[in-house]
């Protein structure tokens, strides 16, 4: 296989049009790979990522100035070979064209549904998890037979570029390919006219990329963020939520999209919980500054925006509690405490934005009901969790909101479970990726009837009033109209 790369690498519009049109010819060329061949280039990345391993723990941690390699082993390794594992056994089955109903208009015929490769897909990073967010939906992409770029984060660049360099060994540039580069190339990027894009980032951008992608009509997965919910039902008891709230919290200092933005804690409550929170974090992080199992965050300027909620909510009346076990000093690094927040507001920027770091409102409510009036007033987010051993008060709870997911006493996980759909819903997202899901999003569902040389429509077509058009319409009168639904 002969693998070239543009160099230097692509940037310029003009660069990344021809890129596109390259990868364009190339999926005209062989419009439907086999199972074979999709295996094949799913074996190769699955290979990489053994091959790169180390690397891609180094890389990150050069991003972050410290990330856990437990949480790089988790987050961006595991989810992608199991993504990998889940398509290799189940690829074959959803590429079979399925038989669907014929009408009675339309027999005799066969009718089917084919899953065709949708083209190319375009796929956009954000920083936080810079592999496992370009992977995942590549993973999709591939199995569903489709060729990819993937733009990668400006703020995670030692991850992009390692993306970048691992690919480039495994695919052809008209295969696969990763571009680097800032918001100029982002722009570009997301103006191409893929044949569908996936955008993983915040809300606001993931509005901008719509409307760029509305230029082409070109389908768009988003996943955006959000603030989600943690509701603890009064009965449950407050080190397990503390322990599994602070599993979520903890995890790349907060720096997830589903990661719980804030509590929902029974009022009479609110202060064990806080106490309970701050032991399970001190048992999990007994000291911060230079504990390599705690994630620093990602920018100077994403630390500065988190200090900003801290401080505007102390102005304003909040009590602001940071979990520091050793009493450590942080600055000139770009670690930050778990910190819990009471007394927040709606006039508090914690309240109002997205936190997305290790911040954690703990609020107040009295009865149930007012702490979903509380989340059903706000925009639709993308996890919900809710604690509770009730199964029935849990059903009650999945029946009566929406989000994106939902785990039931626990936090995060479901973002790793293969076999179900991620996404959001309204402003945390449109659209799904992994597992079944993914493979649809990826394909086109073609609809394809087939007829034989038995061509009934001959029979019943003009000039209307005919013998067998007066048949067909008394045996659908028979079917419907003698059949009136109560
Ligand atoms: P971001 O929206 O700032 O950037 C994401 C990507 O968009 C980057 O690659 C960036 O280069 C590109 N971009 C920036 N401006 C652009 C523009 N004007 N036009 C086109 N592309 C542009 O997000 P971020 O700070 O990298 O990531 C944090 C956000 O991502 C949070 O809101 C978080 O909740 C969300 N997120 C969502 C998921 C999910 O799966 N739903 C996962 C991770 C992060």
């Amino acid at each position: 296989m002969t693998v070239t790369q543009l160099s230097p690498a692509p940037t310029a519009e003009s660069d990344l049009d021809a890129l596109l049109l390259a990868q364009k010819k190339a999926a005209l060329a062989d419009p439907m790979p086999d199972h074979a061949s999709r295996i094949r280039r799913l074996d190769k990345l699955h290979n990489a990522i053994l091959d790169n391993r180390d690397r891609m723990i180094a890389a990150c941690r050069a991003d972050f100035s410290n990330r856990a390699a437990a949480e790089t082993e988790m987050a961006e390794i595991g989810p992608v070979l199991e993504g990998i594992a889940y398509y290799r056994k189940r690829l074959k089955k959803f590429m079979k064209p399925q038989r669907r109903h014929t009408p009675l208009v339309a027999m005799p015929a066969r009718v089917e549904v084919h899953y065709q490769p949708v083209g190319v897909v375009g796929i956009v990073v954000p920083w936080n998890f810079p592999f496992f967010l370009g992977l995942s939906p590549l993973v999709g992409a591939i199995a569903a037979g489709n060729r990819a770029m993937i733009k990668t984060s400006e703020y995670a660049p030692a991850s992009g570029a390692l993306m970048q360099e691992m690919l480039a060994e495994i695919f052809a540039e008209d295969e696969i390919t990763v571009v680097t580069g800032g918001v100029e190339v982002a722009t570009t990027f997301t103006k191409l006219p893929f044949d569908h894009l996936v955008f993983t980032g915040s809300t606001q951008v993931g509005k901008i990329v719509m409307r760029a992608a509305a230029e082409n009509l070109t389908p768009v997965t988003l996943e955006l963020g959000g603030k989600s919910p943690a509701i603890i039902h009064p009965d449950y008891p407050l080190d397990e939520a503390a322990s599994r709230i602070g599993f979520g919290k903890g995890f790349n200092a907060g720096q997830i999209c589903v990661s719980p933005d804030y509590v929902l804690c029974p009022r009479d409550k609110v202060d064990a919980f806080a106490a309970a929170f701050t032991k399970a974090m001190s048992r999990s992080y007994p000291s911060l500054r230079d504990n390599d199992d705690y994630t620093a965050i990602i920018t100077d300027q994403q630390k500065a925006r988190l200090e900003s909620y801290l401080s505007d909510a102390e102005a304003k009346g909040a009590n602001v509690i940071r979990i520091n076990p050793k009493d450590e000093e942080f600055t000139g690094t770009r670690k930050m405490p778990l910190t819990i927040v009471l007394g927040a507001t709606d006039e508090m920027l914690v309240m109002q934005e997205e936190i997305f770091g290790p911040i954690l409102p703990i609020l107040p409510y009295d009865t149930m009901d007012a702490a979903l009036a509380y989340v059903h007033e706000r925009p639709r987010p993308l996890a919900l969790y809710y604690f509770d051993w009730d199964k029935a008060r849990g059903d009650d709870i999945l029946a009566r909101t929406h989000s994106g997911g939902v785990c039931i006493n626990d936090t995060v996980m479901h973002v790793g479970v293969d076999d179900m759909p991620f996404g959001g819903i309204g402003p945390s997202g449109m659209g799904h990726y992994h597992g079944e899901e993914g493979f649809r999003t990826f394909s086109k569902a073609k609809g394809v009837l087939r007829k034989g040389k038995i061509n009934a429509t001959a029979f019943v077509a003009p000039p209307w009033g005919n013998f067998m058009y007066r048949q067909l319409m008394k045996m659908q009168a028979l079917r419907f109209r003698k059949r009136k639904i109560d």
